[in-house]
């Protein structure tokens, strides 16, 4: 396991988040909807800095199943959600890599009739994506590499660590610790 961005890295990169959207909504009510499970410790982090009248509510997107490391079918499940009509909404997930997950989410938040559609993500994968669209904001941009921590998991392992790492095709063969 590689270390690809430190904690401290981490804390700088996501308060800049959270600077950027306390400017860009500037007191305006924001609905802030965290991708599960991978975005829960950026969630966390980001939104204990934020400073406009806060909803927050979670969906579920899965396109990786157990020990896989590419994606399979996009499952979504947005039961878990509170109503968006009418509101701002700024969907957060842990890394934009093909973009189709986000992609999607983006076009059920409109069909749902929020106001407005944004994204955030923690990292994004050069050279990757396979769809238009793109995140509004971005932290850090990563090679293409399997990655884990700081929410990101291989097979529900590693969301813990306080670092982001990239696994080696070794370490994925012999399985998560
Ligand atoms: P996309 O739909 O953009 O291809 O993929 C987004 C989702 O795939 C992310 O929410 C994340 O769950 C998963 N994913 C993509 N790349 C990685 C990676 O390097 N590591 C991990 N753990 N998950 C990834
Ligand atoms: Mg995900
Ligand atoms: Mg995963």
């Amino acid at each position: 396991m590689r270390t690809l961005i430190s904690q401290s890295q981490l804390e700088a990169g996501v308060r800049d988040l959270a600077a950027q959207l306390n400017q860009q909504y500037d007191g305006r009510p924001l609905t802030v909807l965290g991708v599960l499970t991978g975005s829960v410790v950026l969630l966390a982090d980001l939104i204990r800095q934020l400073e406009m009248p806060l909803r927050v509510g979670v969906l579920q997107a899965r396109s990786y199943r157990g020990e896989a490391t590419s994606p399979g079918e996009l499952v979504v499940n947005i039961d878990l959600m509170p109503a968006v009509e009418g509101c701002d909404v700024l969907l957060l997930d842990d890394i934009f890599d093909t973009g189709r997950t986000l992609d999607e989410l983006v076009r059920r938040m409109h069909t749902c009739g929020a106001a407005s559609v944004r994204s955030m993500v923690l990292l994004t994968k050069v050279g990757r994506c396979e769809v238009e669209y793109c995140p509004d904001y971005s932290a850090f941009d990563i090679p293409n590499e399997f990655v884990v921590g700081y929410g990101l998991d291989y097979d529900d392992h590693y969301r813990n660590l306080p670092f982001v790492a990239a696994l080696d095709p070794d370490e994925i063969a012999a399985g998560a610790q």
